[in-house]
């Protein structure tokens, strides 16, 4: 017997039918005598569809009135689960954040998990051989009693971290993909399915536009160090045998990983804003009187280049944000211009970010070098580029994304034969 989350995203819940499927799921898994919680997104396309009706109420809504309204697909889609395991004849009860409780931090609609007080759920594994089926998403702020959300994609980080309270022994992520890929098979259909892949590299592929996964919920994966593995809700329930190994990918330490590549895999992101100040006086403190004001209004500056000035003056300083944090980036650099003391604010939103990551990186010299020949000869002009130790990402005009991606891919020898 063992100890089991599992969670199910949008499309795994989509409609009543996909409901019952999901349920189908969780009872074999019973019935092979494990202790099953279950973590359950909202139906595909709900969140969507209730964030844009905060905007439309008031583009400047309050957020802790929009976490209200957010937080109510997850209650819904918990409790037909419940209904409709009970229908099979399995106990089962459904719990909102706020109730088992699942405390976070003030942040609104971007809240981090503080705790969650696991104990009700597991007297009723003891007790009642109870399916507990979680509402993800959503917490409580303990202070101001308030509903919470984590973030978009956060029930993944709700399942990791609730696996991580009960101590269970794996958090399998149902989806609509059958595991964690070399790059979004939606856009490379040639991409291959990846056995195992290091928290590592999970971490760099979710923060770099991968968003199979919720970059928060690798982050805990890593920390409390629970396995990982994704997997299709799409396979036929009955079809599976719960002590087989069924398709999917597991995120796991890199020592579980015997063969280790150069380049694990690709991902890109579209949300990206190009951001250049032009001729600024070249002296100290300039970047912190841009940065500062930035930092102080929470937006996360990714690729920064700056040039060394010719005449020992001024210079230029180019950078990326967030594209739904461009408006707000902009305002803070334009109403300060007089402090900072600049000539031109130019900007791009039509950009897009496409990063390689592999561990092997560490131990390989010379494999960025590769890609900017290979990205030169498809006329692929790179607007800026910054590496880390397992990753280096460039940015590029967004008409190219898919072009980009694929000529990596290929050149990586990540396409399947
Ligand atoms: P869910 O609703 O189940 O949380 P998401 O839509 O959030 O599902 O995430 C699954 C999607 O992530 C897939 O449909 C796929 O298009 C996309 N994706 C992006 N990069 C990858 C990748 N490297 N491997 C697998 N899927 C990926
Ligand atoms: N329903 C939320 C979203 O669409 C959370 C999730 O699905 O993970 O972002
Ligand atoms: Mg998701």
């Amino acid at each position: 017997m063992g100890r089991l989350v599992m969670k199910f995203g949008g499309t795994s819940v989509a409609n009543i039918e996909r409901i019952q499927n999901v349920a189908r799921h969780v009872k074999r898994e019973v019935d092979a005598g494990h202790e099953v919680a279950v973590v359950v997104s909202a139906m595909a396309g709900k969140t969507n569809e209730l964030v844009a009706w905060c905007t439309e109420a008031s583009p400047m809504h309050d957020a802790r009135e929009y976490d209200a309204v957010v937080a109510s697909g997850e209650q819904v889609t918990s409790g037909l689960l419940a209904i409709a395991l009970q229908a099979l004849g399995i106990q089962a009860r459904s719990w909102q954040g706020w109730q088992l409780p699942i405390r976070t931090s003030d942040a609104h609609a971007s809240a981090r998990i503080v705790d969650i007080d696991g104990s009700e759920i597991i007297k009723r594994f003891d007790e009642r051989k109870e399916v507990a089926v979680i509402a993800g998403f959503q917490g409580i702020n303990a202070e101001t009693n308030r509903i919470t959300t984590l973030g978009r994609g956060g029930s993944d980080t709700s399942a990791v971290a609730i696996a991580a309270a009960l101590k269970a022994d794996r958090c399998d992520i149902y989806t609509d993909v059958d595991g964690v890929y070399t790059t979004d098979p939606r856009v490379v259909p040639k991409a291959k399915r990846l056995d195992k892949v290091a928290f590592e590299e999970m971490l760099e592929l979710a923060s770099q536009g991968a968003k199979v996964l919720q970059v928060r919920s690798v982050e805990l994966g890593m920390v409390y160090n629970v396995p990982i593995f994704v997997r299709s809700s799409f396979d036929k329930p009955e079809d599976i045998d719960p002590h087989g190994t069924p398709p999917g990918t597991l995120i796991c330490s890199e020592e579980k990983i015997m063969e280790n590549h150069v380049v694990t895999g690709i991902a890109f992101s579209k949300d990206e804003a190009q951001i250049s100040v032009r001729r600024i006086e070249d002296k100290p403190g300039v970047a912190a009187s841009i940065f500062g004001p930035l930092a102080d209004a929470n937006i996360n500056v990714d690729m920064i280049v700056q040039n060394v000035s010719e005449d020992g003056k001024t210079t230029d300083l180019t950078f990326t944000v967030p594209a739904a944090d461009f408006a707000r980036a902009k305002q803070t650099i334009t109403s300060a211009q007089d402090k900072i003391g600049y000539a031109r604010f130019d900007s791009e939103t039509d950009v897009a970010k496409v990063s390689v990551i592999g561990s092997g990186m560490r131990s390989h010299a010379g494999v960025a070098a590769q890609a900017f020949a290979a990205l030169a000869a498809r006329n692929i002009n790179i607007r800026a580029i910054t590496t880390s130790e397992i990753k280096f990402s460039v940015l590029i005009d967004a008409a190219y994304t898919e072009l980009a991606v694929r000529t990596l891919h290929t050149l990586y020898g990540l396409d399947q034969v």
